[in-house]
Parts: structure tokens; sequence; C-alpha cells
């Protein structure tokens, strides 16, 4: 079967190569589970892998198939599976546990391989296991999530869903340190796909959203945020400390803007007295910045708040996000379609779908691979 790979660490070099059919048997205990796939959306991070900044090919290959926002349709199943059958859509979770026999991290046992400590993990079309960029894989039941069938034109942003939700669902739980905390405003930094998402949930929680992004609005991405009934701020015509100065703090904010020093300002201005700031951006660069360090100190000590990073998303985030897609489905039909403005047909045209990745007006591009 045909998929879509890079040589890892080198610059440009996504092609199409032919892979070895999965077979269910490639899982032990007959816990396989063969998935045909429908459409695999693309983000920030599979440029980066594909501009040889990010990314390792699984063990004995030297080409990594590229791909971690997957959906598609369940063909078959191993004998022991019972949570799945033919016909039902799955997205499977991007990190794994070790697959190679080495020693299991204790959050591999847990089944949270997203709090692996250990330096070198595994991650679908990122790191040491092939991604979704291809026709049909194999995987354990246990990586993979249900998607109603009601939900199979959006089920493509589980993954980044999963990732925005992760670091919700963690503040709320960080939070439980206060005995009471009902956070009521939210800020999101970044309008892009996580952005978004994020201030979808926190919409879905009830908290009133300020979204924080670059671009004047009115545009798409502004008039989603508004849809939901947020606020949308563009810091080139406002800055945070004004914003705040006229509207007031935020007990949760998340950043997702990929611009790390925006973060030294959030800590300065946005976030409330008990709040929290979670930090979700993969930022692979190397810049620095200057920071009022004492003041931002100062501030988060005498105010106790926290900030916490968060990566990746375990299989309750997954299905956290299963809940909240469908609760938004419910309140506004239409609103997650509007996010998948770019839709690619077939896998031979791979350069296409990775040119829009750099293409500001494209929040979501997908390849679209199966029926
Ligand atoms: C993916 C995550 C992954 C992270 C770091 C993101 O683009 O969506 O699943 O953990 O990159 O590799
Ligand atoms: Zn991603």
């Amino acid at each position: 079967m045909r998929a879509v790979a890079v040589i890892p660490g080198r610059r440009g070099t996504a092609h199409i190569t032919e892979l070895a059919e999965p077979a269910l048997e490639d899982v032990p205990e007959g816990r396989g589970v063969l998935v045909r796939i429908l459409r695999v959306g693309l983000d920030g991070t599979d440029r980066e892998v594909n501009a040889g900044d990010y990314g390792a090919a699984p063990e004995g290959s030297d080409v990594l198939v590229l791909g971690h926002e997957s959906f598609g349709v369940v063909e078959q199943i191993g004998p022991t599976v019972t949570e799945f059958a033919p016909g039902d859509y799955v997205v499977a979770r991007v990190r794994r546990g070790h697959i190679d026999g080495g020693t299991a991290s204790p959050y591999d046992l847990l089944d949270s391989p997203d709090f692996t400590t250990d330096t070198s993990y595994f991650e679908h079309g990122i790191s040491r296991v092939h991604g979704f960029l291809t026709e049909r894989y194999v995987e354990h039941a246990r990586y993979l999530v249900q998607i109603p069938p009601g939900l199979r034109e959006v089920g493509v942003l589980l993954e980044p869903l999963s990732v925005a939700e992760k670091g919700i669902v963690e503040a709320f739980e960080i939070q439980r340190r206060l005995g009471f905390w009902q956070p009521r405003r939210a800020a999101v930094l970044g309008a892009g796909t996580i952005g978004l998402l994020a201030a979808m949930v926190l919409h879905n929680r009830g908290l009133q959203v300020t979204t924080y992004g670059l671009t004047p609005p009115p545009y798409l991405n502004s008039k989603l945020i508004e849809a939901l009934g947020g606020r949308y701020v563009s810091t080139e015509q406002t800055s945070l400390a004004d914003d705040v100065a006229a509207h007031g703090q935020h007990d949760l904010v998340l950043e997702a803007t990929g611009y790390s020093p925006i973060v030294f300002d959030a800590m300065g201005h946005l976030v409330a007295r008990n709040g929290i700031l979670v930090l979700a951006s993969v930022t692979g660069g190397l810049r620095h910045t200057d920071i009022p360090s004492d003041s931002i100190n100062l501030d988060f000590v005498l105010g106790n708040k926290v900030m916490f990073g968060t990566v990746n998303a375990g299989r309750a985030h997954f299905e956290e996000g299963v809940r909240d897609m469908a609760l938004i489905e419910a309140r506004q039909p239409g609103w997650l379609a509007r996010l998948l403005t770019n839709r690619v047909e077939g896998l031979d045209r791979y350069d296409e779908a990775l040119g829009l990745l750099t293409n500001p007006d494209v929040i979501k591009a997908y390849v679209e691979i199966g029926r």
C-alpha cells in the first residue's frame, strides 16, 4: 500500500513510498484492529517533521510515515476485541507505550504514555512509529477511540481537540487544590486550530472566553470565536495589558500561539489571583526575550497562581473531546465543520497539502484518503 514518508532530520523529503500491508497478527493477544484510513489532518508538527527539525524513524526504518491526526473505519478485529466492530469510526491516539519490548515507563502501565518521563517516546507520525498518511493500519484496541456516526464529518478534528482537552482537564484537576474554584473568565492565546477548539471547550463549560490573536478582525477565525459568544481581540490593535485594564483578568488562560515571548506577557498581565496558565505551544526554536522578572514572580507568588505545561493527550481527553464535539454540534450545528477549510483529495497531492500549512487563511487542511 502507498504512504507519504519523510527522511527524518532532512529538509523537504516528503515522498510516496510503498509500505507492507499491516496484519491483525502484528498485535499480540488477538487485540489488533485493522483500520482503513479515511482522512488525515495536517498541522505545524507535520511541517516541522518535513523540515527536518523534528521527528524520528521507527527502529529498522530509514523513513517515517507522516500524519498523526487520523480518522478511519474499522475493517477487521482480532478475536479478543469486544469494544469495536467492523464499520465503526475510530481515531487513533498519537502517543504509544513502548513497542520495542524495552522497559515500559510506569505511565505506560497506567495507559498514560502522554505523561512518560522518557526522553525518547513513541508518537505516530512524529517519533519512532509510522503515521497515518497511508491506506490502512493495525493498532491495539487500547489506542483507538470510537467516533459516533453523527460526528463522521468532523471526527478528524478529534486529535487536535484532545490536546486542548488535556490542558483544560488538567487545569481543573490542579485547581482542586483550592477547595473552591469557580472560573468564570477564560483567555485563549492563539486563534489557530488548537486555540479555536480550546475556546469551544471553555464555552461548553460555561466560561466567558476571550481569544487573543494577531490578525485584526474580521476574518474567519474571529467570526468563529464570536459565533461562540466569545470576544476576539487582535494584539496588533490592543495590548494584553490594555485589554485586561478595560475588561479584567482571567481565571484560566491557555497559550497556543507557538510564540514563546507571549507566555511572559500573559504571566505578567492576564492571570487573575488563584488563576492558572496552561502552556501548550511546542516551540522548537532558540528565541530569547527580556522580561520584568521581579514583578512577574511577585505577582505569581502573592496571587497563588499556577503555570504548567501540557503535551499530547490520553484516552480520557480523547473521550472528553468526543463529548464536547457532540455538545457543540447540538448547540451550534456546523460550527466544527467550518474549521475544515481545506480538503486535498488523495495521498498523491501531499505536496499541495503540506504547502497549505504556511497559508494564514487555512485553519485545518486535511487529506481525503478513502470513502
Ligand atoms: C501533536 C501531539 C504531539 C505533539 C508533540 C502535536 O502536533 O498533535 O499529539 O504530542 O505534537 O510531538
Ligand atoms: Zn498535532
